[in-house]
């Protein structure tokens, strides 16, 4: 059993923790790997050296598949290719750039290229740039995002009607009942970030966990498209932004507010008023920090449940 990601991955379960950056290092990707779904180190936070230290000790815990997000904009990009290239890294996430830049040539090294994008215009240019499988990212996920606000309702069954290859859906995604939606509007497997950030597993600061089990709906706001449009918590941080946008602060002044270094203080250092909390709005849905391991069997197992429940005379118009 199983299709076309759970075969091009080699995995067990079409669930992918998504590669996040300061929450998701090799504790949480072997660990999601290990429970048969695709764990992925997110190194858009890592400098160089802390990326070979990263995979060398996911390589250590897991000899199950394990894939490395590239950011394309990431200012090193070259040196973290040379290391999943010197590792044999199997999968490569790329996201926020043109994945005609580095898909053949990770391609001519055995690993297989995925793309995140948040449109079908884009969907399509990264199937013409020849990568293997697409993630579409709606406007529910948390951290950067696209500037259109699609929905994954609407993006999903667009993208899966543009596109031939396999389809991964994110943006929304973090219980069983919300990938079997994914599943039935054209995804073939479900990109989890949010979820995962409230792990034991997660590198994310405890404080930022914490706040996360606490967001409710609504608290969550896409922001700064003049930069990049980042979805985070209303925090202190935010309200300041508001107020900056308020007072018809322009690009170079937003950019002055948001400064270096913000995504860190929050999310890893734990400076809840400071800091940019990034998240997505499933967070409302988010109750207890626990064990990446049995975050995957809930997803799996109320999946399952759904799924079951869909099949009786009560859904049989
Ligand atoms: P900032 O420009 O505010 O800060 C850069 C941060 O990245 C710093 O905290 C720094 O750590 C860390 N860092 C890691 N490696 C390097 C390096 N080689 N050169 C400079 N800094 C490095 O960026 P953000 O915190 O908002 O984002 C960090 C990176 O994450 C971005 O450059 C981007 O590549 C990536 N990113 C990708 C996203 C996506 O794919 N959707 C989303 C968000 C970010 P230190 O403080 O220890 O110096």
């Amino acid at each position: 059993m199983g299709n076309s990601i759970t075969s091009l991955f080699k995995i067990q379960h079409p669930i992918i923790q998504a590669g996040m950056i300061w929450c998701s290092g090799w504790e949480l990707a072997s660990s999601v790997s290990n429970a048969g779904g695709l764990g992925i180190i997110g190194s858009g936070s890592m400098y160089p050296e802390v990326l070979d230290e990263q995979i060398a000790k996911c390589k250590v815990v897991t000899s199950k598949p394990f894939a490395v997000n590239l950011p394309m904009l990431y200012p090193d990009i070259d040196k973290h290719i040379e290391t999943i290239i010197k590792y044999k890294v199997p999968i490569v996430f790329t996201s926020a750039g043109n994945p005609k830049t580095w898909t053949k040539h990770l391609q001519d090294h055995g690993i297989v290229v995925v793309h995140v994008v948040s449109s079908v215009k884009f969907a399509l240019k990264a199937e013409a740039a020849g990568v293997d499988a697409i993630v579409a990212e709606g406007f529910e996920a948390g951290g950067h995002n696209g500037r259109d606000e699609t929905t994954t309702l609407c993006l999903i069954p667009m993208v899966a009607d543009a596109i031939k290859i396999p389809l991964i859906a994110a943006g929304g995604i973090g219980t069983g009942r919300t990938m079997l939606s994914a599943m039935i509007l054209g995804a073939d497997a479900v990109q989890v970030g949010s979820r995962f950030v409230a792990s034991n597993e997660s590198s994310a600061h405890i404080n930022f966990k914490n706040s996360v089990v606490e967001a409710k709906e609504g608290d969550t706001q896409l922001t700064l498209k003049e930069i990049t449009p980042v979805r985070l918590i209303k925090n202190p941080f935010y309200n300041k932004l508001s107020d900056a946008y308020e007072q018809g602060a322009n690009t170079d002044e937003l950019k002055a507010l948001l400064g270096r270094g913000r995504a860190k203080k929050g999310m890893f250092e734990g400076d809840l008023i400071e800091g940019e909390l990034e998240i997505g709005q499933i967070s409302g849905l988010i109750n207890e920090i626990k064990p990446a391991a049995d975050i995957v069997q809930e997803i799996l197992s109320e999946y399952n449940m759904a799924l079951k429940e869909f099949s009786t005379d009560k859904y049989n118009f």
